[in-house]
């Protein structure tokens, strides 16, 4: 029977370099989390359908892989991961000293239509900090997404900020309850303005649809201009003040840390219903995607009927994130010297397989290969068009003097030497900074 080779609509096969690409960048992101202290999580692929239906907003809950496990469980693949965590939380980790600070590394699932840069399986890094209830902790994400990104030299990129603190402030003035705020935001999400403006003006007498207008075309960098608003439209609504006041704090934390690319944006809303508090999106010119976004949410502990924890986090899109890469002529930086161990013989498989451990310890990355079956001309050709930069050879002549063959396949160099002088002659052909 002849099967379908191509993987499942969506979901999609890595192989080298990609696959490896990938590792790396959130092997870079493990490391950076853990020098600020997190932790790492690791939640269920499958949970409850309930835990995400109840607030992961109308795009995700659309599309989520829903189906009934054999005990008529009704259970979804996540389709991201900040739920799980705060599951988990109410479940082992509510007596913990806060903020607890907490990473992970996850592949997430979403039915989406397939397209440029989105998948129906794809991996996120994520931070969250539980109990992170001031601002310094928005703020923490950004240092640490500087230092990420520094880490894998992505060069040019953005963080736009908007505020779903000041957009629910209104709607909350408006006497908007929280299940139709959560709808006005997914249509801000998707930039169907009008339909906000006719829900604003048939339904909630007490809105001001040119006012919610007025605010989401601000985009600035300045400040001051935040500042204006506050007299100018927003005197009468002193959540909203705070909501701007808590924007320009943060625009002064982030500057604190040399942070100067980023903009606000009070237009942009985000698709999670959870979020209430700043919110942000990190942008890469020329990619219509965004590789990461996340932002404050204080009240998911309580929908899942817990006591409050004021949170905050983000998630990113680790293929995003390499497309990013990619467009800025990234290779990932393969560190290990990489060499091709060939015994001529049977006697020589010995010698060769304890000098290949004993070079593997220095951080060389050694292949073995069969050369009794294969000749060594075929082998040549393997490293070659692998890219292996170094290859051992040993046979007759070689362990008749204790010996190894040794070849520099970039500078064409060859030498025999002694099984234990092999060290010093890769460390003399510089290719390693070697202990
Ligand atoms: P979200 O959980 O929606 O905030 O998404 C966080 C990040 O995951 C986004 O900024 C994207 O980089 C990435 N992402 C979201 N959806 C997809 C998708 N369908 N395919 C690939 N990456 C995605």
């Amino acid at each position: 029977m002849k099967i379908p080779l191509e993987p499942v609509r969506g979901m999609r096969d890595y192989t080298p370099p990609d696959s490896e690409s990938l590792t790396w960048l959130t092997d870079v992101f493990k490391e950076i989390a853990m020098s600020y202290g997190y932790r790492e999580v690791k939640t269920p692929t499958i949970e409850l359908f309930l835990l995400f239906a109840l607030k992961s907003g109308e795009e995700i809950r659309r599309s989520m892989y829903v189906f009934k496990d054999k005990a008529g469980r009704e259970v979804a693949l996540r389709p991201e991961v900040t739920p799980s965590v705060i599951r988990i939380y109410l479940r082992k980790l509510q007596a913990e000293p806060k903020p607890i600070k907490l990473y992970y590394i996850a592949n997430v699932f979403r039915y989406d239509e397939p397209q440029f840069g989105r998948y129906r399986e794809f991996w996120q890094a994520g931070i969250e900090i539980l109990g992170g209830d001031t601002l310094i902790y928005d703020a923490e994400l950004f240092y640490l997404l500087k230092d990420y990104y520094n880490a894998i030299n992505l060069k040019e990129y953005n963080f736009k900020i908007g505020s779903m603190a000041l957009l629910r402030a209104l709607f909350r003035a408006w006497n908007i309850d929280e299940d139709e705020q959560d709808y006005l935001l997914h249509l801000l999400d998707k930039k169907i303005i009008n339909e906000v403006m006719k829900i604003l003006q048939v339904k909630y007498p007490k809105a001001n649809p040119e006012l919610l207008n007025e605010l989401l075309k601000v985009r600035t960098q300045d400040p001051n201009e935040l500042m204006k608003l506050e007299s100018d439209l927003l005197s009468k609504y002193n959540e909203a003040v705070k909501a701007i006041n808590d924007l320009v704090e943060l625009m002064d934390f982030l500057k604190s840390y040399n942070i100067n690319n980023f903009y606000i944006d009070l237009g942009f809303a985000r698709g999670l219903a959870y979020y209430n508090g700043m919110i942000f999106e990190v942008e890469v010119p020329g990619l219509r995607i965004s590789i990461g976004g996340g932002g404050r949410y204080d009240n998911l502990t309580q929908i899942y009927g817990g006591p409050p924890l004021s949170s905050t986090g983000f998630a990113l899109g680790i293929e995003r994130t390499y497309l990013a890469l990619q467009k800025q002529g990234f290779s990932i930086p393969i560190t290990k010297l990489r060499a091709l161990a060939i015994p001529l013989k049977r006697e020589a498989l010995k010698p060769i397989l304890k000098l290949s451990s004993m070079l593997r310890k220095y951080g060389i990355a050694i292949e073995l290969c069969d050369g009794m079956n294969l000749s060594i001309k075929r082998w040549f050709s393997y490293a070659n068009k692998k890219g292996l930069e170094i290859v051992l050879v040993i046979g007759d002549k070689e362990l008749a003097r204790n010996s190894v063959t040794m070849k520099n396949m970039k500078t064409g160099e060859q030498q025999m030497v002694k099984i234990d002088e092999a060290l010093e002659v890769l460390r003399s052909w510089h290719y390693l900074k070697m202990k």
